[in-house]
C-alpha cells in the first residue's frame, strides 16, 4: 500500500482492542517505516482533536493541521529540533516551517500562539499541503485502513468507530506512549541540538503562552464572579481562565471547556476534575453561549452537552479520580 495514497475508505468498521493494540504495536515499533516524526505527531494532533469531531466522527483537515502545524512550529522553530533520522537534512515539514521563520524574521523564542493570526494561517496553509500527501495515508496503511476514512481533497478524515471509543478509553496511556517515542526518536536523532528535559518539553509543546484571547470572550458573559465559588472577582488578574476537564488530560483549548475561576480555586483545582454539579453548570453556561452566539463559531459548531458528559466520563476513567470542590461556596 503506498504511502502517497490520497484517498482511503475503511475496511472494517469493527475491530476489538486486541485488534487495535496490536495496530499501535506496530506504529510503535521498528517495523514500521519511521524515517521522520510524521506519525507521532499525527498521532499527537489526532488525541488532541478526539472532542472536535462533528456527529459522524468527521473530523477537518483545518481543525487537525492546526495542532500539526502548531506541535510542528514548537519542536521546530521554538526548541529547534531536526525530525529527520539523517544528519544534515531537513524533513518537508522543517523547511516549510523554517522558510516561513525566515521571511518574516521571526526569532526562535515565539512560540506558535505569540505569532499573529495571518502568519499562523499561512503556518498551518503551507504544511497542510505538504505533509498531507505524505502523512495521511502513511498512517492509515500502517493500521490497514482500519484507524479512519481520509480524503486530501475535501480535507477531511472519518475514524472508525472502534478507534474512536479506543482513543477515548485509553487516551491517557496513548498520550504518554506517543510522547515517548516522539522523545525517543528526537533524542536519537538530534545530537548536536539541546535535548535537556525533552519529555517535559514534549508534554507541553501544545500548552498556549496565554489564555487571553479566551478571556476576552469568557468575559463578555460573565458577572464577575468564579464559577466554581460564586465569590467576587474584583480585578482582571485575579481572573484565571481554567479548564474545567483539565489540560492535562484534554490538551485542547476548546471555549466549551473554559471558565473563569478566581485564582484561589484554579490553584487548588490544579490538574483535578470538579464536582458533578459543576458539570451541570458548565453545560447550562453553554447552553447560554449557544443561544447568545457567544464564542468561537468552530469550537462551538461541534459542541454537544453528550460530548462534555462523555469528556467528564472518560478522565475519570482516564485516572482522573480526584474529585475537587471549592474551599467555601457562597
Ligand atoms: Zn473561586
Amino acid at each position: 500500500m503506498s504511502f502517497k495514497l490520497q484517498v482511503g475508505e475503511m475496511q472494517t468498521e469493527y475491530l476489538t482492542d486486541k485488534d487495535i493494540w496490536s495496530h499501535f504495536n506496530y506504529i510503535f515499533s521498528s517495523k514500521s517505516k519511521n524515517s521522520t516524526t510524521y506519525k507521532f505527531v499525527l498521532i499527537k494532533s489526532l488525541l488532541e482533536n478526539l472532542y472536535n469531531v462533528d456527529g459522524n466522527l468527521q473530523l477537518s483537515y483545518s481543525t487537525l493541521f492546526n495542532s500539526f502545524a502548531k506541535i510542528y512550529w514548537n519542536l521546530v522553530v521554538h526548541h529547534r529540533l531536526n525530525q529527520i533520522n539523517m544528519v544534515n537534512k531537513k524533513s518537508e515539514v522543517q523547511k516549510v516551517l523554517l522558510d516561513i521563520q525566515e521571511k518574516y524574521q521571526i526569532p526562535s523564542t515565539i512560540v506558535f500562539d505569540r505569532l499573529s493570526p495571518e502568519v499562523q494561517l499561512e503556518v498551518v496553509l503551507k504544511v497542510k499541503r505538504k505533509c498531507k500527501i505524505n502523512v495521511m495515508g502513511a498512517l492509515y496503511g500502517d493500521t490497514q485502513a482500519t484507524f479512519y476514512d481520509f480524503d486530501n481533497k475535501i480535507e477531511q478524515l472519518r475514524f472508525s468507530p472502534s478507534y474512536y471509543s479506543f482513543m477515548q478509553r485509553f487516551q491517557r496511556v496513548l498520550q504518554y506512549l506517543t510522547n515517548y517515542q516522539l522523545a525517543l526518536f528526537l533524542e536519537k536523532f538530534n545530537t548536536q541540538g539541546d535535548t535537556t528535559n525533552l519529555l517535559v518539553r514534549i508534554e507541553n509543546v501544545s500548552k498556549r503562552s496565554s489564555l487571553d484571547q479566551f478571556y476576552r470572550v469568557l468575559s463578555s458573559f460573565y458577572n464577575g464572579t468564579c464559577f466554581y465559588c460564586g465569590k467576587s472577582i474584583k480585578r482582571k488578574e485575579a481572573a484565571h481562565v481554567d479548564h474545567f476537564i483539565p489540560w492535562s488530560f484534554v490538551q485542547a483549548d476548546q471555549l466549551w471547556n473554559l471558565v473563569i475561576a478566581c485564582s484561589p480555586c484554579n490553584l487548588s483545582k490544579s490538574d483535578k476534575l470538579a464536582s458533578g454539579l459543576y458539570l451541570e453548570n458548565l453545560i447550562e453556561r453553554n447552553d447560554l453561549f449557544i443561544q447568545n452566539e457567544i464564542g468561537i463559531k468552530e469550537d462551538m459548531e461541534v459542541y454537544t452537552p453528550e460530548k462534555l458528559q462523555d469528556l467528564y466520563k472518560f478522565s475519570i476513567d482516564n485516572g482522573f479520580t480526584d474529585i475537587w470542590v471549592p474551599k467555601s461556596i457562597i
